[in-house]
């Protein structure tokens, strides 16, 4: 196995890495937008209201 070969490796396994990452992070932002579409303290939809407690 030559050093470039070796290095490409390194680089789809970073990559592999900041992917799965990212895709967890955005999972996680993702599960956080679809829960604060519903108010936490009624469980009423705040798509047309804006959230309460924010003044
Ligand atoms: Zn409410």
């Amino acid at each position: 196995m030559s050093a470039d070969s070796l290095s490409a490796v390194a680089v789809e396994t970073v990559m592999m890495l900041v992917g799965a990452v990212l895709l967890g992070f955005l999972a996680g932002l993702f599960a956080f937008k679809v829960k604060s579409r519903w108010c936490p303290r009624c469980g009423a939809s705040t798509d047309a209201v804006p959230p309460e407690g924010r003044r």
